[in-house]
């Protein structure tokens, strides 16, 4: 049996599974040069003309299978696909090719997407990155076809059977899950890429460990968390178990258990209603879920909306989709929170575009304020589809009070050209910030002053606050949500907020965990927006607890020194806390 081992990789789907692991080894599709007499050039033609044709109407399928499936917009990443397939000056460019070269169609179409990826490949801009994925998608599909391959196997994996990859195409992870496949672990393709968008809307778990095809030993046991981005390689027994229990607590039943709880909001033993909120990144079909049960959404990332098709849709396509949400959510309250992209992610600008430090450069509410025209047309058409609704807007990533200034005043004039042509909106929608930068939290008095809420961005917050990139698997052992100082500034956060009387909600991935959801309360934090498979133990444990005595562990929390130290604090108030309920 292999040795154990622990791999931190990042988080790209969330989901626990336990299973075995299954490589498929990265195949690089060679294709034979062979030479074609005159005669045959037409044949050849005629061949790959047949296998793009095939190769479209696959992808139509994977497209109307991911329409069924997920629904709605994010199977909009196969049209990409689709119009790389479909593009006729690349196929003329093959066929002519073929005629004066007098080879094969598999290997002048090969020899020819070599010719226009190789540059691309090389490019910083993740825009041309994922075109690169693309292509080869598409590439590999067709050559496929040229070489007489049979069609895809549609045999079922066996239970647990974790695909183990270089990487996979949105059309792998759709076929695969079809399949069966119970998880993913890849070697290539970041959070925002297409795969993760799609993997994201199956709830396909997916953790990204770099090189893993190489040394993850095939029909090892293994087990995977993409929520936090772990695998461990031939697990011990007693991690097999802990696993087991998280799996139960975080996976799509959890999702589904939400249907089973009593009262919403729930309240802390002493009834005080805590606001249970749900993040959403994908519309999917968790929505009818939440919806059934009247839960607010705490923060919807519209991200999604950019990168199915790396460009900033236009306000009448935005408009319809926020529409749909208001119309799924009702009166619920949901808060739609402006793009926040930056050059890591966004389509290259020209020369100078790339950047080393994305995280600290041009994004979020920055790159807004620099594209006013974007800005503007995403305000619109979420003021537009107020009216159907109960929705709130929030601005991520403010470092400064002058950008809250500059972005309400673009709102301003946006409502003000509504109001002039007439069109409906609802003239309260809130507008609130997100607190994710430490200099916003320490200025948050000033800022709590200026907006209707603020909700605060862990995630982030501990990215900037520790020096450490969420996004780097080296440093991932750093990053630590309980550091103190990272209380301190929320806490911080929330004494402005009480100040000056405005809601403060917590919306990191920290608002689910149950060892922190206590001391939130006790700071006097009662709106917690968190992933959805966390809510039903949230509203578990807020029912048991007592508002006096998450008080009292606030200050002994924010004494600690170290990470460690708040931990055994926070568990062994846990421990109290369960027995107390076991004995009450
Ligand atoms: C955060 O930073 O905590 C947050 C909720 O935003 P995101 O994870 O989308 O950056
Ligand atoms: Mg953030």
């Amino acid at each position: 049996m292999p040795r154990r081992k622990l791999l931190r990789g990042l988080p790209i789907s969330s989901g626990i599974v336990l299973g075995h692991a299954r490589v498929l080894l990265p195949g690089e599709v060679r294709v034979a040069e062979v030479p074609v007499t005159a005669v045959q050039v037409k044949d050849q033609v005629s061949d790959l003309e047949r296998a793009v044709a095939q190769t479209i109407s696959e992808l139509k399928d994977l497209r109307d299978s991911a329409g069924k499936m997920i629904g709605g917009p994010v199977a909009k990443v196969f049209d990409a696909q689709l119009m790389i397939a479909g593009d006729y000056e690349f196929l003329n460019k093959v066929k002519e090719r073929i005629s004066i070269r007098k080879r094969n169609a598999g290997f002048v179409y090969n020899e020819l997407i070599q010719e226009t990826v190789r540059p691309l490949s090389k490019s910083p801009d993740p825009y041309l990155r994922q075109m690169v994925q693309d292509i080869r998608a598409v590439s590999d599909r067709v050559l496929s076809q040229l070489a007489g391959y049979k069609q895809k196997s549609t045999i079922r994996f066996s239970p647990g059977t974790i695909l183990v990859g270089k990487s996979f195409t949105p059309g792998d992870i759709l076929a695969y899950r079809n399949r069966k496949a119970a998880g993913f672990i890849v070697g290539e393709g970041g959070r925002s890429s297409h795969m993760a968008l799609i993997a994201r809307s199956l709830m396909a778990p997916v953790t990204l460990v770099e090189r893993c095809w190489r040394f993850v030993p095939d029909d090892c046991r293994l087990i995977i968390d993409g929520t936090s981005g772990i695998a461990i390689i031939s697990p011990t027994d007693s991690e097999w178990t802990e696993y087991q229990q998280r799996k139960k607590r975080q996976g799509p039943a959890a999702i589904t258990r939400i249907k089973k709880l009593q009262q919403i909001p729930p309240r802390t033993s002493d009834g005080v209603p805590v606001t249970i909120a749900a993040n959403l990144e994908l519309p999917g079909p968790v929505d009818d879920v939440l919806s059934s049960r009247d839960f607010p959404i705490g923060l919807y990332r519209t991200e999604f909306l950019y990168l199915e098709k790396e460009k900033f849709p236009a306000e009448e396509e935005q408009f319809e989709f926020y529409r749909r949400v208001a119309e799924t959510y009702g009166q619920n309250e949901v808060t739609l929170r402006t793009f926040d992209l930056g050059s890591d992610k966004i389509k290259s600008n020209g020369p100078g575009s790339h950047e080393d430090n994305p995280a600290l450069g041009w994004r979020g509410i920055r790159a807004m304020l620099d594209m006013t025209d974007i800005f503007k047309a995403q305000i619109r058409a979420m003021m537009r589809a107020s009216v159907h609704g109960n929705f709130r807007i929030i601005l991520p990533m403010i470092s400064d009070v002058s950008e809250v200034d500059r972005a309400k005043k673009l709102i301003s004039q946006v409502v003000l050209d509504l109001r002039r042509k007439k069109l409906p909106y609802d003239p309260e929608v809130p507008v609130g910030i997100m607190v994710e930068v430490p200099s916003a939290a320490l200025m948050a008095d000033a800022l709590a002053r200026k907006v209707d809420f603020i909700s605060i961005g862990s995630n982030d917050l501990t990215q900037y606050t520790l020096s450490v990139d969420r996004t780097n698997a080296r440093v991932a052992g750093l990053y630590h949500t309980l550091h103190p100082s990272v209380l301190h500034l929320i806490k911080m956060t929330v004494d402005a907020c009480s100040r000056h009387m405005k809601e403060v909600s917590i919306c990191g991935e920290i608002a689910g965990d149950p060892l922190a959801l206590p001391l939130f309360v006790g700071m006097g934090v009662t709106h917690l927006s968190m992933n959805p498979a966390r809510i039903f133990d949230a509203c578990r444990l807020v029912t048991k607890i007592d508002t006096n005595l998450v008080r009292l562990l606030v200050a002994s929390v924010l004494a600690s020194g170290t990470t460690a130290q708040v931990k055994r604090k926070l568990e062994s108030f846990r421990e109290a806390l369960d027995n107390r309920n076991a004995f009450s």
